[in-house]
């Protein structure tokens, strides 16, 4: 990380999206080019030099300049206390787009599955997006988001809209602990089914270990193999 370049970055807005997870605009001085699934690395200060960075995936683009993060409060962490202290005005340093978890470029003729826990859809956000209104997309896409309550639900109704709007997408959200009309327990049995019945997928996993590496497995256990699967660590 020592070769990392770090920018000025202003908080322009910050949205209070669930309960524990806060939408941050930050607005560099200069454009900022990125491809969908990349995140950008905020330094902050008064931390132990070592360990000083985190990275935030990028969950969408509101102008040239500025771009969304969309952060989970953790009570114990040593930076998200430090953030989420941080708002509309100040400054954060912040490092250009990076990272390897994006589309392939050429035209995807494949099923795509993008599944997820809490703020692991950020980079989704921007993935199916540019699938669906850029690229014109047209074979099915699917998003199994896991979270514990309805309140936990993120994009809620942005992703219901794009649901609406494209029939080729098709959008899951799983709760864990609450109930309601919709899918509920773990994501796991839900994407096997609709797997019982589907080939030839393109898969992307991302959030934390645990859910990714049990996704992973049941993945590869139908006979997927790396390739088809990419998969972005929170932790
Ligand atoms: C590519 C990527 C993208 C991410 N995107 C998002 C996102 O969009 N939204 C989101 O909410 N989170 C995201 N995360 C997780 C985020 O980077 C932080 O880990 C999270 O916010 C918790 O930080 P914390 O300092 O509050 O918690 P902490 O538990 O204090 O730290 C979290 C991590 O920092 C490292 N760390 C801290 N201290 C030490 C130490 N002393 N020694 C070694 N390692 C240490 C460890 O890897 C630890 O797991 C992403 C992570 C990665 C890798």
């Amino acid at each position: 990380m020592n070769n990392l370049q770090f920018h000025k970055a202003l908080i322009t807005e910050v949205i209070q999206e669930s309960p524990t997870v806060r939408r941050f605009i930050l607005t560099y001085e200069q454009p900022i080019h990125f491809k969908a699934g990349q995140f950008v690395i905020l330094k902050f200060e008064g931390l132990n030099h070592q360990f000083d960075t985190r990275s935030y995936s990028i969950a969408g683009q509101i102008d040239a300049n500025s771009l969304e993060l969309c952060v989970v409060f953790k009570a114990d962490g040593a930076a998200t206390p430090l953030l989420f202290e941080q708002t509309i005005g100040d400054t954060l340093l912040a490092s250009l787009p990076e990272g390897r978890f994006v589309l392939p470029e050429e035209p995807i003729e494949k099923n795509l599955f993008f599944i997820c826990t809490g703020t692991g859809v950020a980079p989704f956000r921007c993935m199916i997006r540019e699938l669906l209104v850029e690229r014109k997309h047209a074979l099915p896409i699917h998003l199994f988001f896991g979270c514990r309550k309805k309140e936990d639900i993120l994009y809620k109704t942005e992703f219901e809209k794009l649901a609406k709007t494209f029939p080729n997408f098709n959008y899951h959200p799983v709760l864990s602990r609450d109930q309601w009309d919709g899918l509920t327990g773990y994501v796991h049995p839900h994407y096997l089914k609709v797997l019982e019945t589907t080939k030839d997928g393109l898969f992307y996993l991302c959030g934390w270990t645990e859910m990714l590496k049990q996704t992973r497995d049941n993945i590869k256990n139908l006979g997927y193999t790396r390739q088809d699967i990419k998969v972005e660590f929170y932790d």
